[in-house]
């Protein structure tokens, strides 16, 4: 709507009727969150943030819709999906996004009000889409070039966190999102919390509603782990700071190239580890009585809950110092709230992620220390040798050899080089500890320069459960695991 949509300065407030019109000789039918108007084709908005937040799909797609009671309510969930896949495909499909819905509800212990108590999933699952998911106040869209049959678990994971967010962002907003400015970027310090927490409950719902494997989870937390623990930016930035950079990276194209590879780490990433490392410090501190759940509630409660003058309004969005009080009553221990944000939100620390996960019965380990690694490197095939196509990330192997963006490698252990699995199989091969001379072309130079990486062992880790590593399991790690992981779907609170 907003690239769609001009509109008069001055009028924000006034309601809006809008009509949609089908192609002759097709029946198309509308999928919105927009209020139902004099007939099928006819919906109003109370406001323009409202009719700003409404994506409308107007398209020949199925609806699938369940309702499910809460109190004193039942409201509805619409499942409206353009696919190319067929009827039976999309009943197990929403009957899957309903376990998601039940299983979400259970953290906050009640739906939000959806306005004229209605949600709608706006799905578009076809070959030539760009992948998105886009929350929203009583809807979501998400798109994705793969298919139910192909990518049924990618496509459980989009609506798992964009669904979450019915409650984390659309209604416990950050006050620097509020109202949205249509003319400028808000810039918000609080996405680790509205993105980063979103990001850590939408796998973690699949895992308590029995949609994933705990291996599967597990692997999801090592990535989200590795990039935090592993990479330069986190000196750099605090993730309060990598909040702010919004604007240039979500969405947004960079006008010039950038040296993002040292210097920031997604706040969805960052976000999602602190999400895990406060849920387990939460546990371990309170021996399982005080949890993140029980934070995402009282944020609720404080500031999602008590709604807004006019949907599309929240009237008590969250600062920083609010979300820190919040943290200083759930867990009885203000003082506990501030060492945590000084050193992990507002700071450059990470928590013990081994010591906190092997109480859950998970190993932290590294996945594989027998290889040999030089840093991420973003290589790519081309003509003459392997191109270094991004920043090379400080303080790696590759990085202390000299070797830059736009490089180009010929030579690695004394063997040419024409493809990115040539350069990766040779560093992977080498012993941690060896020098692996390495021959490369850096423009304006024009001899090959030759250099050597002093190549470490792989220290990027994994996260698998105790019992696949040959470890039993002790009952206070099986309580644990159980109390985290365990369908919440029936908390009513
Ligand atoms: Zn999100």
């Amino acid at each position: 709507m907003p690239a769609a949509l001009m509109w008069v300065r001055g009028l924000e407030d006034r309601p809006v009727t809008v009509r949609f019109a089908s192609p002759a000789g097709v029946t198309w039918r509308v999928a919105t969150q927009l209020f139902p108007g004099a007939d099928a084709q006819t919906f109003t908005a109370p406001n323009l943030q409202y009719l700003m937040d409404s994506p409308t799909e107007l398209s020949a797609h199925a609806l699938r819709t369940f309702t499910v009671r809460d109190g004193a309510r039942e409201p509805a969930f619409r499942v409206a999906v353009h696919h190319d896949g067929d009827d039976g495909e999309l009943d197990s499909f929403a009957r899957d996004v309903e376990k998601i819905v039940r299983e979400e509800r259970g953290v906050y212990g009640e739906f939000a009000p959806y306005d004229g108590g209605t949600y709608t999933f706006i799905a578009d699952y076809l070959p030539w889409n760009n992948g998105d998911g886009m929350e929203h106040r009583n809807s979501t869209i998400v798109t994705s070039s793969s298919s139910i049959r192909g990518n049924r678990a990618g496509l459980l994971s989009t609506v798992s966190h964009e669904f979450f967010h019915s409650w984390n962002v659309e209604r416990i907003r950050p006050r620097s999102l509020e109202p949205f400015n249509f003319d400028e970027a808000n810039m918000s310090g609080e996405l680790w919390l509205a993105e980063g927490f979103t990001n850590y409950y939408g796998p973690l719902t699949l895992q308590r509603a029995g949609l994933t494997r705990l291996a599967e989870f597990a692997a999801t937390l090592a990535s989200a782990v590795n990039a935090v623990t592993f990479s330069p930016g986190r000196q750099v930035r605090t993730a309060e700071e990598m909040s702010q950079m919004a604007p240039f990276v979500d969405a947004a194209a960079a006008i010039d190239r950038t040296d993002f590879e040292n210097t920031f780490i997604s706040y969805y990433t960052w976000g999602e580890s602190i999400a895990l490392g406060l849920d387990l410090t939460l546990r371990e501190r309170s021996d399982g009585k005080v949890t993140l759940d029980d934070f995402m509630r009282a944020m609720w409660q404080r500031f999602g809950k008590p709604g807004g003058r006019a949907p599309g309004y929240v009237d008590r969005p969250y600062t920083v110092a609010d979300a820190k009080a919040v943290l200083g009553a759930v867990s009885g221990d203000p003082a506990f709230a501030d060492d945590f944000f000084a050193r992990y939100i507002q700071g450059h620390e990470v928590v013990d992620y081994a010591r906190l996960l092997a109480a859950a019965g998970l190993v932290v380990r590294p996945r594989a220390p027998q290889s040999g690694f030089a840093g991420e490197l973003h290589l790519q095939d081309g003509p003459g040798g392997v191109r270094i196509g991004a920043a090379v990330p400080a303080g790696t192997p590759a990085y202390q050899a000299g070797l830059e963006r736009d490089d180009v490698l010929t030579q690695v252990g004394g063997a040419s080089v024409t493809r990115a699995d040539d350069v990766d199989t040779a560093v992977r091969g080498a012993r941690p500890g060896t020098p692996l001379a390495v021959t490369y072309l850096h423009r304006g130079r024009g001899q090959p320069i030759s250099s050597t990486i002093r190549v470490i062992a792989d220290p990027r880790l994994e996260i698998v459960p105790a019992e696949q590593a040959g470890q039993g399991l002790t009952d206070a790690q099986r309580r644990l695991r159980d109390a985290w992981l365990r369908s919440q779907a029936g908390n009513t609170f």
